[in-house]
This record gives structure tokens, C-alpha cells and sequence, in this order.
């Protein structure tokens, strides 16, 4: 599909972007998404925002340089920089006026029949009071996006729980490349393809950061599943200037990855 003609938007951002590689929330780059989205929620579109960021907020918090190896503690990093990231996203939006609301989910939350019925019937009750739901997954509870993610995959669910036109996955470099930028300088972006080809899983290989442990290859496996329910997805950077209305304008930024 077009992606002007996207009513419900699904964003999502990594961890170095929302922390600036680590630095501590960048304030500036969570204000800017947040001018963004009050653009679009003016222009009619719904929007959703899944944000990681609690583990490196919460290691900056304890003063802990090198992601610990025990999950233990990165669920404790996640239950200490959770508080810093809601926080900051309830006053970057709070200034352009939008409500925001806090929903932490698990890839099980959504498999149980009950949970995901509620919600579902949570989120689109946000969304027709015109609150941005910011979503992280519970790493409380759950380890799924500590192991191996960084809430790509979570965004994804989150896209076809609620039907979702389109999956923006904003992340530290331009798209997906045909092979890693940082090692190969012959990579060339790709700017179009369908997602779920299996050639894309072998562009995309490993390539995750001591931040988090998402790579390209948890996008295009995102992609795959926001495709099941008829959702594009495309992979941006999220330091590219008005990176979500240029989007929605119908402009060509990063990788697009077609339902069908
Ligand atoms: N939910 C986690 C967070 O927000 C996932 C990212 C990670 O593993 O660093 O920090």
C-alpha cells in the first residue's frame, strides 16, 4: 500500500537512537518524533510509538558502562530506566499537547486469547481518545526482547494486534543495506522489496550494538509478520530530518518492505 493513503501508524525506535549510542535520553530527538506525530495525529492518522530504551536508560541510571551479561540485571536496568523514558516522553509530547499512555506487553500477553482481546480493546480505545500509546515490552516479567529483538518483534505483534497499515522501524542507519555499511563500503541501500523474501534475511545478517541486541535481521523478520496482516514496513533512520511527515508525504526515505 501507499503510504500516505496509512491510517494507523506503528513507530518504533531502538535503543541508540532513543539514548543518543548510550549517552542518556536525547531529550531533543524524542521532541522532534513528538512535534512529528502531532503533525500527523492533525492530519488524521492514528499513531502508536513502541520504544526501547528502558536497559540503556537504566544502565546510565546505575552507572553501569558495559551491559551486564546476567538477564537478571537487565530486567532490574529495564525496571530502573523505564521510569526515565516515560517520563520523557510525557513531557517532549506533553508540549506539543498530546496525551500519552503507558502499555507494557510480552509476545505472551498477546498469545493468550483473554490478554490479547483486552488489549486490543485498550489500544483502540487510546487511539480514539486521541492518546500516542508508548509501548515497551515488560522485561519484567519476560526476557524475549533482552535475548534477541530489542522490541522489533514486539512492534510487529503490536502492528497486527491492531490492525496496523503501516510498521515505521526507526533506527540508527539508513535502511537495509546489501550488506553491513560498517564492514563492506560496496553496500548499497535497498529501497524497495517484499517483505518476507528470504534473500533479505541474508543481507541482513547479525549486526547488533552493546545497547541492544536488535540488528537488521529482527526488522525484516518484523516486516515478515506486520505482513501478515497486510502492514508495510519501512526501515529509516531516525535522525533523518521530519523523517515521519516526509513518510507520509509519499517520499521515498530507507527501505520499503511491501505486504504483497
Ligand atoms: N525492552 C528493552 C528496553 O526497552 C529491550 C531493549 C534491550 O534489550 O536493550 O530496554
Amino acid at each position: 500500500m501507499n503510504t500516505q493513503k496509512a491510517k494507523r501508524i506503528v513507530v518504533k525506535v531502538g535503543s541508540s537512537l532513543v539514548t543518543n549510542n548510550g549517552a542518556g535520553l536525547d531529550h531533543a530527538a524524542i521532541a522532534l518524533w513528538a512535534e512529528q506525530m502531532a503533525a500527523l495525529l492533525g492530519a488524521g492518522h492514528q499513531v502508536l510509538m513502541v520504544s526501547s530504551g528502558a536497559i540503556a536508560e537504566g544502565m546510565q541510571r546505575l552507572g553501569w558502562t558495559k551491559r551486564p551479561q546476567e538477564i537478571h540485571q537487565l530486567q532490574a536496568a529495564a525496571a530502573v530506566g523505564q521510569m526515565g523514558l516515560v517520563q520523557v516522553y510525557e513531557s517532549c509530547f506533553a508540549r506539543f499537547n498530546l496525551r500519552s499512555a503507558q502499555v507494557l506487553l510480552t509476545n505472551a500477553d498477546l498469545a493468550n486469547a483473554e490478554r490479547n482481546a483486552n488489549a486490543k480493546a485498550t489500544l483502540d480505545t487510546l487511539l480514539k481518545l486521541g492518546v500516542v500509546p508508548i509501548i515497551n515490552e515488560n522485561d519484567t516479567v519476560v526476557t524475549d526482547e533482552i535475548k534477541f529483538g530489542d522490541n522489533d518483534s514486539l512492534a510487529a505483534l503490536v502492528t497486527n494486534l491492531i490492525h496496523a497499515d503501516l510498521l515505521v522501524i526507526l533506527t540508527d542507519q539508513g535502511g537495509l543495506f546489501t550488506a553491513d555499511p560498517r564492514q563492506d563500503t560496496s553496500a548499497t541501500l535497498l529501497s524497495d522489496a517484499l517483505a518476507g523474501d528470504p534473500l533479505l534475511e541474508k543481507m541482513a545478517g547479525g549486526a547488533a550494538s552493546e545497547l541492544s541486541k536488535g540488528g537488521m535481521l529482527t526488522k525484516v523478520l518484523a516486516a515478515k509478520v506486520a505482513a501478515k496482516t497486510g502492514a508495510a514496513t519501512v526501515i529509516a533512520s531516525g535522525r533523518e530530518p521530519n523523517v515521519l511527515i516526509r513518510l507520509m508525504d509519499g517520499e521515498k526515505i530507507g527501505t520499503r518492505l511491501a505486504a504483497s
